[in-house]
């Protein structure tokens, strides 16, 4: 492992200028950079440590009714929240999916947002198209793990169980950096590898996420994180489907279906969502939106199993609200 500097920032301002130096990465937990920095999948010259900011760790209610998680927030914190488990299911859920219990004590809301792909390419020695080169080896190598949809030119897939959950939630994400500070769309966040090759959110350099918010919800709302993984932890998802219905008198007045483990980015199924929004459930309802969520699938050589494995969950998944 290479030699890098090492500062510890006592405010936001100081992580901001550290961190806009060229090879600068900021250190949260450390669980997923201290990895990427041992292997030198990236340069890491200097790592800016912001876990002495307290102001960034916590849950807390919102005056909207909604709530606010800092960007340094445990994931373990956010699987045993009761007002989380309570209003927003499907995002405690997904934070009790992830990887160990020694990972989610350890890991922060934050970094599970901004971590980079697990692609064996990528994660490799390989100069494979998101490192500068001009091949993605998923493509054509060893594929049963990457997307099959949204992919191109590079096709790893989103590792975040959170994100998707967060995505289903309408959730916010704020970000202060050298310009200042913005709230933005927790969609808009990512971008997938037709629009940016070498890194999957629109963070700047020097820019920081401070906190997640998640819009209030009231009425009949129903929802669930379903993560389908070859192992039963320490595993990423194969395929996950976190889904949100609002109902009104049994009916469906919305919903958001997201996909993960598919795609470069959390994976909305606009269709499945069209389809249920009016329905009343049951098991008839269930299955045609898992047959919707797969239409668009492109999947690669060795990975068309994901196709039926999003078909089933999603069936899974509404299923069980009936
Ligand atoms: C064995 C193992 C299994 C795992 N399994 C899963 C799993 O099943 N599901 C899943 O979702 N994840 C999984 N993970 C990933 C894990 O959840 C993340 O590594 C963790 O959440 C990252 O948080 P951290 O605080 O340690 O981030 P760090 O490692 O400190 O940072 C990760 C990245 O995010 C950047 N970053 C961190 N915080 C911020 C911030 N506030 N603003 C801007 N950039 C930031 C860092 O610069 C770095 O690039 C697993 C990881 C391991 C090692």
């Amino acid at each position: 492992m290479k030699n890098f500097a090492y500062v510890k920032a006592g405010s936001l301002a100081e992580a901001i200028k550290e961190l806009s130096t060229k090879g600068a990465r900021l250190h949260a937990g450390g669980t997923d950079l201290l990895g990427y920095a041992r292997n030198e999948i990236v340069p890491v010259e200097k790592v800016v440590s912001i876990s002495n900011l307290k102001t960034l760790k916590g849950i807390s209610a919102r005056p909207d009714g909604g709530v606010k998680i800092g960007a340094l927030t445990p994931l373990a914190d956010i699987a045993a929240n009761a007002s989380i488990a309570g209003k927003y299911a499907v995002l405690a859920q997904a934070a009790a999916a992830v990887g160990s219990p020694q990972i989610r004590e350890q890991g922060t809301i934050g970094g599970n947002l901004c971590q980079r792909p697990r692609c064996w390419y990528f994660r490799s020695d390989v100069q494979c198209i998101k490192k500068g080169g001009t091949t993605c080896y998923g493509m054509s190598g060893e594929n049963q793990y990457h997307a099959i949809f949204g992919g191109g030119p590079c096709f790893f897939v989103h590792p975040s169980d959170l994100a998707v959950a967060l995505v289903a939630l309408q959730a916010q994400v704020a970000i202060t950096g050298p310009s200042g500070n913005k709230v933005i769309r927790i969609e808009n966040f990512f971008v997938g590898p037709n629009k940016s090759i070498d890194k999957e959110n629109i963070l700047l350099p020097g820019e920081i996420v401070t906190d997640i918010r998640v819009p209030p919800v009231s009425g009949d709302v129903r929802s669930s994180y379903r993560k389908i993984r070859a192992r039963g932890s320490w595993d990423f998802a194969l395929t996950s489907v976190a889904a949100v219905l609002q109902l009104e008198g049994g009916v469906v007045s919305s919903a958001r279906i997201v996909l993960g483990g598919v795609a470069p980015h959390p994976w909305r199924v606009a269709a499945a969502e069209k389809l249920l929004a009016g329905k009343k459930l049951d098991g008839a309802v269930a299955a045609a939106a898992g047959e919707a969520a797969i239409s668009g699938a492109t999947p690669l050589r060795d990975n068309a199993y994901k196709v039926e494995m999003v078909k089933g969950a999603v069936e899974e998944s509404i299923a069980a609200f009936v």
